[in-house]
């Protein structure tokens, strides 16, 4: 039986329809291009040795080991925004803002679920620092951190990357899940993440993983087959506001996701994002961070288009059941 669902915590709609007529090999057909990529590339400016075709480093997780270093941050060679002296004064009709890339490993080949603990804690700090940086940038209203693995994803380099791009405006999604929430603790006086935790938990069949710092979890509306939420358990408003306890365990959990999506769905093309909360004091009541990583799995069609609601083959519940199940190791 097909469902309309809205997800308790955006607002957003979906119709969960099972037995569409999806099956497991539409999800292959896919798949990311899944060849396999050498551990260097003397084409790739985000190999090391390569500095020359990269505009400038800007900030670098250092290691012992060679290369010296386990994360680069660079600017993106073409940026969808850019800092400007006189930019400031019309932010929004020049295109002013940050594009920063995050180099995830120096190996061509690494996928972010198999470094190292050490190297992805190293690049969980990275984007610590960096999305402080960005935040603190003159004009700068939104920090968008985002991660696109497979071309259909949008991803143009093979080589494990991630982006942040501050913004002169609040973004628009962030801007609605906000008033959804402030409007939710106006008539429940609490934060509808923090609620729907407590619900997710004690129902548990769409949990993936609990420990003490998160849940990661199957959202009631996915929006696509597999989508797993890493949701902090404490009540934090923003994502700088994390404390060193959760950072410390953020890089495994995401690890841990993106280890069962690559057992139970293969080499997917997904996008991680950061849900950033709100900086805003006003917001501290309500606001939660979180991260979602959602594979690409099924093309939006006009249906989608026009009404916002988008369609998921898949149950949300046998999709955790799946993920639940699958074989994760321990990191590197
Ligand atoms: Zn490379
Ligand atoms: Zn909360």
């Amino acid at each position: 039986m097909n469902e309309f669902r809205q997800d308790r915590t955006t607002g957003l709609w979906a119709i969960i329809a099972p037995g569409r007529g999806r099956r497991p090999r539409d999800l292959k057909a896919a798949r990311a291009e899944d060849s396999p990529l050498p551990a260097f590339d003397p084409a790739c400016p985000f190999c090391p040795g390569n500095e020359h075709m990269l505009p400038r480093i800007i900030d670098e997780a250092a290691r012992d080991a060679s290369p010296g270093w386990s994360a680069r941050v660079v600017p993106n060679k073409f940026p969808i925004l850019q800092l400007g002296s006189s930019a400031e004064k019309d932010p929004l009709g020049t295109g002013y803002g940050e594009h920063e890339v995050i180099i995830m490993s120096p190996r061509h080949d690494a996928d972010i679920a198999d470094l190292l603990a050490a190297d992805v804690q190293a690049l969980v700090e990275t984007w610590f620092g960096r999305f402080e940086a960005v935040q603190g940038m003159p004009g700068i209203e939104d920090v968008v951190l985002f991660c696109n693995r497979g071309s259909t994803a949008g991803a143009s380099l093979a080589h494990a990357h991630s982006q942040m791009i501050g913004m002169p405006m609040r973004s628009p999604r962030v801007a609605s899940t906000l008033a959804w929430s402030a409007a939710y603790h106006r008539d429940h006086g609490r934060c509808v993440v923090c609620d729907e935790l407590g619900r997710e938990i004690s129902a548990g069949d769409r949990l993936v993983e609990l420990t003490d710092a998160f849940a990661v979890l199957v959202p009631f509306a996915a929006r696509s087959p597999f989508e797993q939420w890493i949701v902090p358990r404490r009540h934090c408003p923003f994502f700088l506001l994390s404390d060193d306890r959760e950072r410390a365990a953020l890089g495994g959990a995401l690890q841990r996701a993106l280890r069962r999506l690559n057992a139970a769905a293969g080499m997917v093309p997904y996008n991680f994002v950061l849900e950033p909360g709100s900086r805003d004091a006003d917001h501290a009541p309500f606001a939660h961070w979180a991260i979602r990583v959602v594979p690409e799995l099924t093309t939006p069609g006009g249906f989608e288009l026009q009404s916002d609601v988008i369609v998921n083959p898949y149950s949300p519940e046998d999709n955790a059941e799946t993920l639940r199940q699958a074989v994760v190791g321990p990191s590197g």
